[in-house]
């Protein structure tokens, strides 16, 4: 029931005194975004003072924006990891930030070929603390009655690593899930989960699925919405449900939990779980075993109102497959954020996917946009960027986000590139468009164009013994087989033809293309599963040209022309489909450990 409050908020009645709360507290910030952000620049540069990176620029204790936009650089990851590697080496110096370094957190973002090591603080759990407590309020808006049931989340902890000076390297949501934050979250009605913490927190990425979905599929009148983080986390489950469901069904049929579940902690918390129950069991087997998986979320979590996974950016590929899988639940799309930073929240979660539009928060951080137009001249030095503040950016305008965090990155570029659509009181609604420089995407991975050419360099290699070259390609994420995988198009120049690459050589290719990609698919590939083998489909000679006419005939200029290193859009797609000759698929995964390589 709605509170009657005099904290009752413009964005609409909470559903109870501490949503209330939480609703007053977006107003307080949404409507004195400049005020605040003034305030959380000041704050950190002056607790920031005296660190080393801020001294070098000359800011002599100043915090105000003037100064500060006037001396410090904007940078890139590149720019500061000479810093990053110090402190990654142990030196325990007031670097980047006055307070200890607590660990890094592991972006999906790569350098190198090496995910990005980013440094925070212990407070910075506070931060996205407090920034998850916000969401339920703003859902409890729109859809009445979450406190009455349970979520449905596939939650994971990944891999950990120590870099050489001892702090762990893990991503933030294995950081967060492993905190005292979420391990000890007091009971609040409208957040229960289905899924044990013991599952949650288990390493072993069967085990965790396994068990999460037991629990999910055990309690499965009781599920209210449907979740993973990513849309791609969410298919991954459903697939592993198509894998396993026999086992799952015997296990409820019987109430002994499947022997490979071998964690102590699970396997104790599933004896309170666990009961046979052979109704339940047929009913899992009856919806399972027909071919048709049109609307199994539906059919086995009847009471489902939502789905809550993120489908904005890289994840609207999935939409399509979802929808099939949910028969067109609403997908709710409720935060963006990184490693670096959470940014913000959706004040409109059941919107439709391509309306979604971010609120960043300005608490969290301060934000500057840098506006973005491909067609202007490069800033150079004589004429640097300028940044806008957030109060100041305009609708229908493109930026780049660039972030100064109380964790010590300064004027720091995200990368992500955003269009500002509205504002919800003096703070800007931004809609995700893209992430620069990313040609393909299947799970946490982000293939660049640079990454791609050497994968391709270094897999024809193999043809050389052959005489034959690739003389054009391009590649597309390919999501209708789950896990998604990379398609490579290859046309290639066989000189001699008694001798033309085998279906062996042209496999190894594709490992070899495996091989270049960065930290963040091979892991994808090796230890979360999220992504399947890389193929290389050949196409016939002057398929490429083919490629270049259609372009031309639609007005691309002829002098101009590039073969597009990425290609989405469907009559290109079935163009170079119809001329495929060959397909090939790496026989083995990539190298990957948590370690890295250098
Ligand atoms: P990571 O570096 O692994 O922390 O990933 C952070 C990046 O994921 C962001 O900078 C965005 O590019 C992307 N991301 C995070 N949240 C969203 C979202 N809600 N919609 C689209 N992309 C997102």
């Amino acid at each position: 029931m709605a509170v009657d409050s005099n904290l009752s908020s413009p964005l609409g009645p909470p559903a109870c005194e501490k949503d209330a709360k939480a609703l007053q507290f977006i107003e307080e910030m949404t409507k004195n975004a400049d005020a605040v952000q003034e305030r959380v620049l000041a704050e950190i540069l002056s607790r920031n003072a005296e660190t080393e990176y801020l001294r070098r620029f000359e800011l002599d204790g100043a915090s105000d924006r003037n100064t500060f936009k006037s001396k410090i650089p904007i940078v890139t990851y590149e720019d500061l990891q000479p810093e990053i590697q110090r402190i990654a080496n142990g030196d325990r110096s007031t670097i980047l930030s006055a307070h200890p370094v607590s660990e890094f957190l592991t972006s999906s973002g790569t350098s190198a070929g090496e995910r990005k090591l980013m440094p925070t603080i212990h407070e910075e759990l506070d931060r996205r603390q407090l920034l998850y407590s916000l969401l339920m309020p703003v859902m409890n808006l729109y859809v009445p009655g979450l406190d009455k049931g349970r979520g449905l989340y596939f939650l994971f902890v990944k891999a950990e690593s120590k870099t050489p000076g001892g702090l762990l390297a893990r991503p933030v949501l294995t950081s967060y899930y492993k905190s005292e934050h979420f391990k000890t979250r007091p009971y609040d009605p409208f957040n229960v989960y289905t899924s044990p913490n013991e599952a949650i927190l288990c390493a072993d990425s069967f085990q965790s699925m396994y068990t999460q979905m037991l629990c999910g599929l055990i309690m499965r009148e009781e599920v209210l919405r449907v979740g993973a983080v990513f849309a791609s986390g969410l298919l991954r489950a459903i697939r592993f449900l198509q894998l396993n469901w026999k086992q799952l069904a015997d296990d409820i049929s019987t109430g002994n939990l499947n022997p490979k579940v071998t964690d102590p902690s699970i396997r104790e918390c599933m004896t309170k779980i666990l009961k046979s129950n052979p109704e339940l069991a047929d009913f899992i087997t009856k919806e399972c075993s027909g071919e048709n998986w049109d609307g199994i979320i539906t059919r086995i979590w009847p009471n489902t109102k939502y789905l809550d996974v993120i489908v904005t950016g890289a994840m609207a590929q999935y939409i399509p497959t979802l929808d099939y899988y949910s028969r067109g639940l609403p997908m709710a799309c409720t935060m963006y954020a990184s490693s670096e930073c959470y940014f913000g929240l959706n004040l409109r979660p059941m919107c439709k996917p391509s309306e979604v539009s971010y609120t960043i928060m300005p608490n969290m951080a301060y934000f500057e946009f840098l506006p973005h137009d491909p067609t202007a001249p490069l800033p150079s030095r004589d004429s640097p960027p300028r940044l806008v503040d957030l109060a100041d950016v305009e609708a229908g305008k493109e930026y780049e986000l660039v972030i100064t965090t109380y964790a010590g990155l300064c004027r720091y570029r995200v990368g992500d590139i955003l269009l500002v659509t509205g504002f919800h009181n003096s703070a800007p609604l931004f809609r995700f468009v893209r992430r620069k420089n990313v040609l393909l995407s299947i799970d946490s991975d982000k293939t660049d164009e640079a990454e791609l050419q050497k994968g391709v360099d270094n897999a024809t290699l193999l043809l050389k013994e052959f005489n034959t070259s690739v003389i054009e390609y391009t590649s597309y994420a390919d999501t209708t087989t789950i896990p998604g995988h990379y398609v490579i198009f290859w046309e290639l120049l066989v000189k001699d033809p008694s001798n033309s690459p085998t279906d062996e050589v042209l496999n190894k290719c594709c490992l070899a293309m495996e091989e270049s990609m960065n930290s963040v698919y091979r892991q994808g590939r090796v230890a979360d599963n999220s992504i399947g083998p890389l193929e290389i489909r050949v196409v016939r000679n002057g398929t490429f040209e083919e490629l270049m006419d259609y372009a031309i005939s639609r007005g691309a200029s002829i002098n101009q022309y590039k073969a597009p290193r990425c290609v989405s859009f469907s009559p290109i797609l079935e163009l170079l489909d119809a001329r495929v000759v060959s397909k090939h698929f790496s026989p083995a995964a990539p190298h990957w450990t948590p370690e890295r390589r250098r």
